[in-house]
């Protein structure tokens, strides 16, 4: 189909399962790895997993939550695939801990990582698809930004703002044919998730009404519906995808 999906942290856990699946859609994949080294590691098993189904796979190195590492590699996806069809903005990290002992590097790591890089991502790719008059923006925020969490001032915040920009830049860019959509999961297995405390795990289980933590692959389905023609009408909507978890 020669369309091409920008997947940003999609070196391992969420972002590399939307990229394969994107991959197995037909989608070419431009793969965003934070390092020379995630490239060289993780992003090439990724890439390779993604050329499995046909398409054309790179990885492109930025750290998301500058803004000239991004328009650099938005320039050099679009000079090596010609159009960008898909942005998911799906890079984030955690640092956690209480309000009254979070340090100002801590709100700021994460808000710059998980927020500011939606502008830096949406500024550099919104004239592209405006041009091209076509576009899916697909943020991955969280059920945090939705209900808050008790120790994670930084990080819901900044999926919160993540939905706002969501719905603003609908409804700004909706006259050009780009739909942009945010999802919401709860907890899913991810790297991310495994490094937190078995008690906290359990105390989190018992309130999913599904009764089990979720899979990247469950992730990477909506996105896939998102990224297709038969989510052609679907714009604003932040999709909540938890297993009951938020009731
Ligand atoms: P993960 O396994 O930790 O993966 C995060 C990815 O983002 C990694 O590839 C990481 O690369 C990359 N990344 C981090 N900082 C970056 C930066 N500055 N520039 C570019 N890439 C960067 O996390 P995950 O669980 O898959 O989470 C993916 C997204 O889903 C995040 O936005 C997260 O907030 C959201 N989410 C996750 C869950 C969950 O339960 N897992 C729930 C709700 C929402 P490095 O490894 O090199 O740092």
């Amino acid at each position: 189909m020669n369309k091409t999906a920008l997947i940003t942290g999609a070196s391992q856990g969420i972002g590399a399962c939307i990229a394969i699946r994107l991959a197995k859609d037909g989608f070419n994949i431009a793969i965003n790895c934070r390092s020379e080294i995630d490239a060289s590691g993780r992003g090439l098993e990724v890439k390779t997993a993604c050329e499995e189904f046909g398409v054309s796979a790179e990885c492109f190195i930025a750290d998301v939550s500058s803004f000239e590492e991004c328009d650099m590699m938005v320039k050099a996806v679009k000079e090596r695939f010609g159009t960008i069809d898909v942005l998911v903005n799906n890079a984030g990290i955690t640092k956690d801990g209480l309000i009254a002992r979070m340090t100002e590097e801590q709100f700021d790591t994460v808000t710059n990582v998980n927020y500011k890089s939606v502008f830096n991502m949406t500024r550099h790719i919104t004239p592209i698809m405006m041009k091209q008059r076509s576009g899916r923006i697909i943020n991955v925020s969280s059920v945090a930004g939705l209900y808050g969490n008790a120790g994670q001032f930084n990080y819901s915040a900044s999926k919160a703002g993540m939905i706002g920009m969501t719905l603003s830049a609908a409804k700004e860019l909706g006259s050009r044919n780009i739909t942009v959509n945010a999802i919401a999961p709860g907890f899913i297995e991810t790297p991310m998730t495994d490094v937190l405390d078995e008690k906290v795990k359990e105390n989190i289980l018992s309130q999913i009404a599904l009764k089990r933590f979720g899979k990247t692959s469950e992730i990477a389905s909506t996105v896939s519906f998102l990224a297709s023609e038969d989510a052609g009408y679907i714009t604003a909507q932040v999709i909540v995808i938890d297993g009951g978890l938020s009731m």
